[in-house]
This record gives structure tokens, C-alpha cells and sequence, in this order.
């Protein structure tokens, strides 16, 4: 078992910023974390950042050119390998990119775009095939969570995207605890309502793939994460990062989170 998860940081960019924007974004945030990636393995932090598809090409140049200690992400693909899916990018496509985790299942993607368990299933099978980690969201709206329904929500959610995965895989996996009703709000779940929900998720693992693939999974919390509630939501024990939406657009705000998520 690990003495500790590296946490990790997930800008996730949505629908923002050009690649000339995202050129600047990236060159800012890699200044204001220098040095502080790659110091002391116990207070190490990996970082993603996740621009949309039109700026990926660019920001893997930005990343690889300058060595970068900053990581590729995406926010979505498809799950076939290639084909007549007019609009869509395959994971093989994001692989060649060196991309190394995508985001799948985002409420965004669930709400605005019909995506369903078994196409969060699909897509996380298909990024793990091409070498790359999914981040798998998972949460409640605020109606679930009055209903009292968080539990069986997100046990669901967890159990449907996971199915059929080897436990090593599992164990090697992100999952994103997001509350609906917490992203893009303002309204940030409390430290202890984003703890225990991330214990359950962890608690889903274990009862299906086992101690070992719990121990080892990373499970971030997200919903309106800012420089100044993100080291107490960090201090907690099944919290080992988070997904970033609008403070992930602001380079010192995000460079701010990195730093209050150090061990
Ligand atoms: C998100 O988009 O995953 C998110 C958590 O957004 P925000 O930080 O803006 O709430």
C-alpha cells in the first residue's frame, strides 16, 4: 500500500480560451510552478491541464519544447479507435498527442450531450486500451442530494463506469468526485461532505475490485475548488486532488490550488 497518493491537479479549460490564449496560459502556469513540481517526493503534485481539442497540438509543443513538468489532458473522446463519427476525436488520436488523461463522463458531457453510463463505460475501457488514465466523474444533482440519493448516485455511477475492469486497472484510475450543484456555482460541498463522498467511492472499489486497486486510486473532488478552500478540501484523507474548472483559467489561481495541494 502506499504511504501516500500524489495528488493530482486537473485544469479542466471547458469551451475557453483559443491556442493562442492557451499558449500563454500554459507558458504563465509552468512559471509560477517552477520548482515546485519537482521537489521532495513527499510533497510532490502532478499536474494536467486540459485544453479543448483545437489547442492540444499547441500546448503539447509548449509542454514538450520547454520540459515542462505540466501533463497533457483532454476533456473527452470518443471510444472507437477510428471511423464515420463525424465531429468526434478517437483516443488513438489523443495517444499520438501524447495526451496522458482524459476526462469522461463529466456532468457537462452527461447533461448538455446524453452521455450515458455505458458510453462513460466504453470511453474509460478505451482510454486505459491506448495507455492513457481516465478521470471518471461521478456525482449528484442538488435535487439527488435533498432526496438523500448522493449514496446511491455515485455507488452507481462508480460500479457502471468500472465494470469489467482488471482490479490493476482500477487501482491505476482517477475518479473525480464533482457535486452538480457545486461546479461553476460558487458553492463549494463542505471538507467533510467531499470526504465522505470520496470515501465511498473508495469504499465501492474495495467491494468490487478489492483492498489493493482501493488503496491506490486517486479520487479528486470538484465543484468550485479556489485558492482559498482548496488546502482544507486537500487535508483530507480520500482526497488526493482536484478537477478545476473556472480557477483553472486564472494561472495564478490555478498556480495558487497546486500550491496549497503540496503534502
Ligand atoms: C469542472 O468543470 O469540473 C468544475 C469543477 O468546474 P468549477 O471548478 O468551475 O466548479
Amino acid at each position: 500500500m502506499p504511504d501516500r497518493r500524489t495528488p493530482l491537479i486537473s485544469g479542466n479549460w471547458k469551451m475557453h480560451l483559443n491556442h493562442f490564449e492557451a499558449l500563454q496560459t500554459v507558458q504563465k502556469l509552468s512559471y509560477l510552478l517552477d520548482g515546485l513540481l519537482d521537489g521532495d517526493e513527499s510533497a510532490a503534485v502532478e499536474v494536467s491541464v486540459h485544453p479543448p481539442f483545437t489547442d492540444l497540438r499547441t500546448v503539447q509543443t509548449a509542454i514538450e519544447t520547454d520540459r515542462m513538468d505540466i501533463v497533457l489532458g483532454a476533456q473527452h473522446c470518443h471510444w472507437e479507435e477510428v471511423g464515420a463519427f463525424t465531429g468526434e476525436v478517437s483516443p488513438a488520436m489523443l495517444a499520438k498527442l501524447n495526451v496522458a488523461y482524459v476526462i469522461a463522463g463529466h456532468s457537462e458531457r452527461r447533461e448538455l450531450f446524453a452521455e450515458t453510463d455505458e458510453m462513460v463505460r466504453r470511453k474509460a475501457a478505451a482510454i486505459l486500451a491506448h495507455g492513457m488514465t481516465p478521470i471518471v466523474c461521478v456525482g449528484e444533482t442538488l435535487a439527488e442530494r435533498e432526496a438523500g440519493s448522493t449514496e446511491d448516485k455515485v455507488t452507481g455511477q462508480v460500479r457502471a463506469a468500472l465494470e469489467g475492469l482488471a482490479a490493476d486497472a482500477v487501482g491505476g484510475l482517477v475518479v473525480a468526485y464533482e457535486p452538480i450543484w457545486a461546479i461553476g456555482t460558487g458553492r463549494t460541498a463542505s471538507a467533510e461532505d467531499a470526504q465522505a463522498v470520496c470515501a465511498l467511492v473508495r469504499a465501492t472499489v474495495a467491494d468490487g475490485w478489492g483492498q489493493q486497486p482501493s488503496a491506490t486510486l486517486r479520487v479528486q473532488y470538484g465543484g468550485s475548488v479556489k485558492p482559498g478552500n482548496a488546502a482544507e478540501l486537500m487535508s483530507r484523507p480520500d482526497i488526493d486532488g482536484a478537477l478545476v474548472g473556472g480557477a483553472s483559467l486564472v494561472s495564478e489561481d490555478f498556480a495558487a490550488i497546486v500550491r496549497a495541494s503540496r503534502g
